[in-house]
């Protein structure tokens, strides 16, 4: 192993990782010897691809729980979009200002899973800023700002306090006319997540489910054991280059979210489509955020809101939260400063390493 190589002294932590090697190469065996095959699927919702990853030793099983996981996917695309006006966010938008209306769970469950990080963040992440986002939009196909009245008007309707959820009757209430929600931060992680659950009701457990940048990974591949998926981490300064950081993950979900992708230059400006719901202003200056937390519905929020609030304020949430980790980059003054709380990336991962056969998905190029 080049890991070893030169090395004339096996310590003891030597010995227990041969140990630990070898009782994975034994379980990985077992596993082939269960006909444990790999089987990936792809298919576009929410404005970006899913990609399903797992191992299952059944093929006839393995494409019904792909068919029945995709269902689901497409099934959350139409509650929560924004883009479809027959959608059922959409229509709860329609009724803001009225009383409380029922709610199904799915749009239960993520909406008050973006409540929750919206009172920790302080209204960094906030689902109520539709009204905003929705000139930065107009904004970027017509490459001219919006104007500042009518982003003061539209941030009258913004904020999380006039949104009302009530967990026993299962309803919301939009406090004011107009109002406009935007599940845009948090619906593919949620999708994400639920997409696991899927496949584990088919006793699919070892699976990794990627929409775009919201990655959300159960147990590891089978040659992967107590390791995990390893999830590459594109890098700010050279988007389009193969990836430098790499994560083993299992059980828990990975999310970044930046300008790498979505982000229009307006007078040689660069704004995001994050926009800081306090200002109503898109996000400027070069980001990134990965954020790792147990569940992806979690890390995908939590991103978003990292991106609002920067670095120092970003961290802070972070530290503060338990069981997530993160690693935050922005360019300034021209250079790029990168700091992560318990991140746990390797650098450079060779591809050609004998102890390395990754199962390697890259966040940004699913073709990699
Ligand atoms: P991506 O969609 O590229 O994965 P994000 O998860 O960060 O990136 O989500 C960005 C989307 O979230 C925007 O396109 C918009 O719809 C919505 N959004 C923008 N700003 C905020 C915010 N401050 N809080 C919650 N959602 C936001
Ligand atoms: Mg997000």
């Amino acid at each position: 192993m080049k890991l070893f190589r030169g090395s004339t002294v096996c310590s003891l932590a030597m010995v227990g990782f041969c140990i630990f090697a070898a009782a994975q190469c034994l379980s990985a065996l077992k596993e082939q010897k269960q006909g444990l095959r790999r089987f990936e699927f792809t298919e576009p919702y929410m404005g970006t691809m899913f990609k399903i990853v797992f191992y299952s030793s059944d093929e006839s099983s393995a494409l019904e729980a792909s068919r029945v996981a995709f269902n689901r996917i497409a099934v959350l695309d139409h509650i929560m979009s924004d883009y479809q006006p027959s959608s059922e966010l959409m229509r709860l938008s329609e009724l803001a200002g009225g009383p409380p209306t029922r709610i199904s769970d799915d749009l239960y469950g993520v909406m008050s899973a973006a409540q929750e990080i919206a009172q920790k963040s302080d209204g960094a992440f906030d689902i109520t800023i539709g009204p905003v986002v929705r000139l930065w939009r107009r904004a970027r196909r017509q490459h001219e700002l919006p104007e500042s009245a009518r982003l003061a008007q539209a941030l009258e309707l913004v904020g999380h306090e006039k949104l009302r959820l009530d967990a026993k009757a299962r309803t919301a209430q939009l406090l004011k006319p107009g109002m406009l929600l935007d599940l845009g931060g948090i619906a593919k992680g949620y999708a994400a997540d639920e997409t696991l659950r899927v496949l584990k009701g088919y006793g699919i457990d070892r699976a990794l489910v990627a929409a775009g940048g919201d990655i959300a990974v159960g147990e590891p591949p089978p040659d992967r054991e107590g390791n995990g998926w390893t999830i590459a981490v594109a890098s700010l300064d050279s988007p389009a280059q193969r990836p430098k950081r790499y994560v083993a993950l299992h059980n828990a979900g990975i999310s970044t979210s930046g300008d790498l992708e979505q982000h229009v230059e307006i007078n040689g400006t660069r704004y995001s489509h994050i926009v800081d719901p306090k200002s109503g202003r898109a996000i400027t200056g070069r980001v990134s955020v990965t954020v790792i937390a147990p569940d992806d519905t979690t890390a995908d929020a939590l991103a978003t809101a990292v991106c609002v609030l920067g670095l120092e304020r970003g961290l802070k949430l972070i530290q503060s939260i338990p069981e997530t980790r993160a690693l935050i980059c922005q360019a300034k003054n021209g250079e790029l400063q990168c700091s992560d709380w318990h991140f746990p990336a390797t650098r450079d991962q060779s591809h050609d390493s004998p102890i390395v056969r990754m199962e390697q998905v890259s966040q940004r190029f699913p073709g990699l």
